[in-house]
């Protein structure tokens, strides 16, 4: 087979793995002239973004939002005809239940919970006031000290202390990365935070410069309906172009092809993996979703949800988003019923215990009565969150294999898909010089 795109026999790449970042690439590739076959474990495409349904309600069974920095997320739904669908979440913004005290409203303005003004009231009331003098040493140091410093905890502890790393970066980054600051590579969670610390001279100034970057509005937003919709038009997309085998786990990947669980072998020009092959390490995400009668709920409370720092006597769920306050059309299919997502390290195994756990939680964190007998509906997802969050760099791959994916480009559906837009381009690119040179050589 040949394409205009390449003056010899069209390349062929084998694409391991059809979650979102495998989907990407599979579709630049395919774009770029490629003959693509993905192999995806499963039985269905879309990995951690996909649907499940509660209580008869379809909602997202993992991702259920995107950052919109760098308008990546946004553009991708817009080629695939989903602009119109593009929604931002209420304006109630996020609370942090901290180790001990009542919940509090998250400061408006930080990246990964550094806050952007340490002396702002609502920094003052989560790390108090020692806690902010001491972030705000941060616009007395030179923009070199921490600039170096590719841990995004031990970035944060010299610039700004311990308090604003532990009651604020912890609690919101874990959530974010299921990883402890010390486990985060800056470079990955926060592209541009150091270079903009060195040219802005301290770290709360660039946050605010990263953020004055991000397209107005929200941080996040939503796809009307569930983030399920992207992968669902992803694989629409692919459909015809792009050779899709569902039900087929890869074994085995050197530079000539994979190898399938049932010993198959198939050779290829390149293989990119977009999967955890290895025995996955990241950390277990539990997620427990009810859907409650409570009209206490319908004032919102807790804004869209809450996040809880590690070690709350009494509360064991990470965070609990109410999907119902945060997105308009949730709360329009959910008619007078709620909608809660709690996420859990660790949960209990039986099904009951977590829906018991669940809505105690429920009750503590938002601050009301959630009786038994108004619980109408649960259901359980596990998930594991990315087993390489550590820097990028100790990792190698064999040539002729690529690496696309959360383990390698940090999680987020953001970071997920510029990476492997990135990556694709560069396979492209050396597919296409390959190609070039043989012209040259005949
Ligand atoms: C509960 C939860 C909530 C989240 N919420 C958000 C959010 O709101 N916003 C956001 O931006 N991000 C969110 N994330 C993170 C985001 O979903 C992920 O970072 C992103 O979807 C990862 O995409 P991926 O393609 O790298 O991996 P995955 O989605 O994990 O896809 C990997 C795919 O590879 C397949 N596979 C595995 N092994 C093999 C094999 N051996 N052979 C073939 N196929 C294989 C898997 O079945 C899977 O389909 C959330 C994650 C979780 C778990």
């Amino acid at each position: 087979m040949t394409d205009p795109h390449f003056a010899f026999p069209t390349p062929h790449v084998i694409v391991v793995g059809g979650g979102i970042a495998g989907l990407v690439t599979a579709r630049e590739l395919a774009d770029g002239g490629v003959r693509v076959t993905l192999f995806e474990a499963s039985d269905r495409l879309g990995g951690k973004v996909g649907p499940h349904t509660v209580g008869g309600i379809q909602l997202d069974a993992g991702a259920e939002s995107f950052a919109t920095r760098g308008g990546t997320v946004a553009a991708l739904a817009t080629e695939l005809g989903l602009a119109e669908s593009i929604v931002a979440p209420a304006a109630g913004g996020a609370w942090l239940q901290p180790r001990s005290g009542e919940p509090l409203p998250l400061p408006r303005t930080g990246l990964l919970g550094i806050p952007a003004v340490p002396l702002a009231r609502d920094v003052i009331d989560i790390v108090g006031l020692p806690g902010a003098l001491r972030a705000q040493l941060d616009a007395l140091m030179s923009g070199f000290v921490g600039s170096r410093e590719r841990n995004l905890g031990a970035l944060v502890r010299k610039r700004m202390g311990r308090a604003v790393l532990d009651r604020l970066v912890v609690p919101v980054a874990g959530a974010i990365h299921s990883a402890h600051p010390d486990d985060l590579d800056v470079d990955v969670v926060a592209p541009r935070l150091r270079a903009a610390l060195l040219s802005e001279g301290s770290l709360a100034k660039a946050v605010l410069t990263l953020r004055a970057a991000a397209p107005a509005g929200s941080a996040v937003q939503g796809i009307r309906g569930g983030m399920f919709r992207l992968a669902s038009a992803l694989a629409e997309d692919l459909d015809g172009r792009v050779s899709l085998v569902l039900g087929a786990r890869v074994v085995g990947v050197d530079d000539s092809g994979v190898t399938l669980e049932d010993g198959s072998r198939h050779p290829s020009d390149r293989v990119v993996v977009a999967a955890e092959l290895n025995e996955p390490t990241g950390a277990p995400i539990t997620l427990a979703t009810l859907v409650v009668e409570a009209a206490a709920l319908d004032t919102a409370p807790r804004g869209t949800g809450i996040l809880v720092a590690a070690g709350t006597p009494g509360v064991r769920a990470r965070a609990l988003t109410h999907a119902s306050a945060k997105w308009a059309w949730l709360a329009e299919r959910a008619a007078s019923a709620h909608v809660l997502r709690l996420s859990y390290e660790a949960a209990p195994d039986a099904d009951d215990d977590l829906r018991e756990l669940a809505r105690r939680d429920a009750e503590r964190l938002l601050g009301t009565a959630i009786p038994d007998d108004h619980v109408l509906a649960f259901d359980r997802q596990r998930w594991r969150g990315p087993s390489v969050s550590r820097l990028q760099q100790e990792r190698g791959a064999a040539a002729g294999v690529s690496e696309v994916g959360e383990r390698v480009s940090g999680a987020g559906l953001a970071a997920v898909i510029a990476h492997a837009k990135r990556e694709s381009g560069n396979l492209l690119q050396d597919l296409r010089a390959e190609a070039g040179l043989g012209l040259n050589e005949s």
